[in-house]
């Protein structure tokens, strides 16, 4: 029977709403800094969906204020200068923070890629370290979509203590850091991925779902339990539409609350990467300053010796 109550958790005013705060705090890093936050992009080779894709961030930044540069390197690019081209972004002190457009051609290693950002201006949470301090707890940066669907249950006022959440989908940008984000906020969390035997079974118990396997039509509403929460990551095109990962129709009506594709977490992802860039910039300015005022240890003290 259809569901009439099932809400719809929209992604976009409560993106206006991060970005209305990441607008007022870009005024007053400019005000101590003298210049706006800086956010790098490397892209290696361009191809039409990241064209997209990156014309969305640099309007997002833009009206925010912050100064977004594209280093652009040919489709043949080696991985050296990959390398060389993220090492230059991580000694500029007007870079902020710096993001690899994904994904990188066959020929160059991830790893190595990602090894060379810096983790202070990991503003996209890749790095081992960042990846590291999330597991343990500690406030590093967080991949941004993981933290958008976390985040959309968050600010939609969805009890997440004490709840049972299944995740689909474990890769390190995603699904494992969203389970551990999940684990965070005190859900107790299932992890399933391609090799769980009965994925179904998985869902039914769950209060909370959320789906990131880049498979269309994965979540149906017959699996969920009734009143569920569904957090739809996934991205594909079928027949030239964008879906997500869930069946919306049957899902909408045994669902309690569902995010529609698009315009649900993606909208919500481009916003909080604009705050972990802000936070980026702040933290390298406040160590800056430390650094510049360390003193020399007095007379006195070095007397006391
Ligand atoms: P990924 O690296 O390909 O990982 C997919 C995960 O889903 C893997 O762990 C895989 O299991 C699991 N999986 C695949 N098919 C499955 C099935 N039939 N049953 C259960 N698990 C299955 O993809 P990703 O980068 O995490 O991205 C996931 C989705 O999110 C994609 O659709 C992507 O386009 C989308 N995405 C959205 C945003 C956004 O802003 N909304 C951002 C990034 C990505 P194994 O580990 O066993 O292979």
């Amino acid at each position: 029977m259809a569901n009439p109550s099932a809400r719809l958790l929209e992604g976009a005013p409560i993106a206006d709403e991060i970005r209305a705060a990441v607008a007022e705090d870009v005024i007053s890093f400019k005000n101590t800094n003298g210049r706006p936050p800086g956010l790098a992009v490397v892209i290696v080779g361009r191809d039409a969906p990241s064209t997209v894709y990156l014309e969305r961030i640099l309007r997002g930044c833009a009206k925010v204020g912050i100064k977004a540069e594209f280093v652009e390197l040919e489709g043949e690019a080696t991985e050296r200068t990959v390398v060389s081209a993220i090492r230059q972004l991580n000694a500029d002190p007007t870079v902020d923070g710096v993001i690899v457009q994904m994904p990188l051609p066959p020929t160059i290693r991830l790893r190595e890629v990602v090894d060379a950002i810096d983790p202070a201006k990991d503003i996209d949470g890749i790095h081992p370290l960042n990846a590291g301090l999330l597991r343990l707890g500690y406030d590093g940066f967080l991949p941004a979509t993981a933290h958008a669907a976390v985040e959309i249950l968050r600010r939609s006022g969805i009890e997440i203590a004490g709840r049972d959440a299944v995740v689909i989908g474990r890769s390190a940008v995603v699904g494992m850091p969203a389970a551990f984000l999940l684990v965070r906020e005190d859900a107790t969390v299932t992890v399933c991925h391609s090799r769980t035997r009965d994925l179904a079974a998985q869902i039914r118990r769950a209060d909370i779902v959320i789906v990131a396997a880049g498979h269309p039509g994965l979540v149906r509403g017959a699996d969920l339990k009734p009143g569920a929460v569904v957090v739809d990551v996934g991205i594909n095109v079928v027949d030239g539409r964008i879906v997500g990962d869930v069946d919306f129709g049957s899902a909408v009506e045994v669902a309690s609350a569902i995010t529609p594709v698009p315009g649900g977490v993606g909208p919500l992802t481009n916003a909080l990467l604009l705050t972990h860039l802000v936070r980026a910039a702040e933290r390298q300015a406040t160590d800056r300053r430390i650094a510049a005022t360390k003193l020399e240890p007095t007379a006195a003290l070095q007397g006391d010796r």
